[in-house]
């Protein structure tokens, strides 16, 4: 025997009883995006590497060590994306929508990929849904999106925290960053190595840090909240009464920052508290120059991203159990395989699910394995015609093979 060949780590295959919840899932978010006025946007699974080098940031740690990256074979780098918001703002640049009603709502679903240690909640390839407002800087279109997510967390049952802050514009950021490397210099010795070492590189990281020794530096650090200008002040307190006004709870948490660079102004997270270590189901925020950095026109942007399978896992009930067999046709003699086939197709004609034996089993086995796919009826298709049987009731009936369609039709919808 040869060895056996097994899924990369940190990947996973889904199986068929799980696609029903990711089907609900996916239902969810076309309804609820889509009654925004949001649109589907599939671009593809890799892009040019440069994309991700200069969207999502080279101080990152996604495009420092997270990038599935590789020569395409004709000297070009490309990427499996990591992430949803930059392929969108380059989709959005070479199809000039620009030239579109602003804002240019957008919404996408996907596999996504970073080489991270995977963990429950935390893989290799994994998938997103996600949503980006293209086009204006008008506050509502943050509350619009942070709303819109909320609504698909609750849609699915999903117990969630919700905590936002604001980044401020870049000047502010720029002026608060070198603030904060001078305190992160001045207690150097305290940090992690790994944090010391990116002073420079990606100081606002030091916030997100596990160790304690850090997180004791950082509870005293100066906060980018307490620089942003009145301008970006305005904006955040008027995303954030939008949200009272819908009677959405919020937290203000000033040592939010993102993993991606690209954030200006809002940030938001959706944190669960079912969830282990990896708490985090969904997040996003606002990002005025991403569209320009990528060579685009000058054009601010909201958004927010979603993985899938910590919804799943955070979802108190999945959205949908797998679909009822209402009718299971079992064969006394298999020389009854055709009748059976007519009737099973039938039934599913009118609308209802109907399986028929296919796998040569005998009676016993057959009634089993109708008992295990919990059908709600079950036609005995022997020399005597049909005993159709009322599983929930145990009724039992004779009657002509071809009257079992109607009967169980009649007895799922009842009048
Ligand atoms: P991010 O793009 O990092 O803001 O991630 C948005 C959401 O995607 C997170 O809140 C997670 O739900 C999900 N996510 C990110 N990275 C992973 C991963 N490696 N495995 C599973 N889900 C992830």
């Amino acid at each position: 025997m040869s060895e056996r060949i097994q899924a990369p780590r940190g990947t996973f295959d889904v199986l068929p009883q799980e696609e029903a919840a990711r089907d609900g899932l996916a239902r969810a978010a076309q309804r609820i995006l889509g009654a925004a006025g949001y649109q589907r946007l599939e671009t593809p699974i890799f892009e040019a590497t440069e994309l991700f080098a200069r969207g999502v940031g080279e101080a990152t740690d996604i495009v420092r060590k997270e990038m599935y990256t590789f020569d395409d074979g004709g000297g070009r780098s490309v990427t499996l994306r990591p992430e949803g918001t930059a392929p969108v703002c380059r989709a959005y640049v070479e199809h000039g929508m620009h030239k579109l009603a602003q804002p240019v709502k957008l919404w996408y679903l996907g596999p996504f990929f970073r080489r991270e240690a995977p963990q429950k909640g935390r893989y290799r390839q994994f998938f997103q849904v996600g949503a980006e407002a293209l086009g204006s800087e008008d506050p509502a279109v943050d509350a619009e999106i942070i709303l819109l997510v909320a609504e698909l967390f609750e849609a699915l049952r999903i117990h969630t925290r919700l905590r936002l802050s604001s980044l401020g514009s870049p000047e502010a950021r720029a002026a608060y960053r070198e603030q904060l490397v001078a305190f992160l210099r001045a207690h150097s010795d305290a940090l992690s190595a790994d944090v010391r070492e990116r002073i420079e590189l990606n100081p606002l990281r030091a916030f997100d840090a596990k160790d304690r020794g850090t997180q004791a530096v950082m509870a005293e650090a100066p906060r980018l909240f307490g620089a942003i200008t009145p301008e970006d002040r305005e904006h955040f307190d008027t995303v954030t009464a939008m949200l009272d006004d819908a009677g959405l709870t919020w937290e203000r948490d000033e040592t939010l920052v993102r993993g991606l660079d690209y954030y200006t102004r809002t940030v938001f997270e959706f944190e669960s508290p079912d969830l282990g270590a990896q708490s985090g189901v969904g997040g996003g925020g606002r990002y005025d120059g991403l569209v320009e950095a990528l060579g685009g026109p000058a054009t601010p942007g909201v958004g927010f991203a979603a993985g899938i399978e910590r919804m799943l896992l955070a979802a108190a009930q999945q959205p949908d159990a797998p679909p009822d067999v209402d009718l299971y046709v079992a064969l006394a003699k298999p020389q009854y395989a055709r009748e059976g086939m007519r009737i099973a197709t039938e039934v599913r004609q009118a609308g209802l699910n109907a399986q028929v034996e296919l796998a040569g089993r005998s009676l016993k086995g057959q009634l089993k394995h109708a008992d295990r796919l919990h059908a709600r009826y079950v036609a005995i298709l022997g020399d005597e015609g049909a005993q159709l049987k009322d599983m929930d009731s145990g009724e039992q009936h004779e009657m002509e093979t071809g009257a079992v369609p109607a009967a169980v039709l009649r007895g799922e919808r009842p009048v």
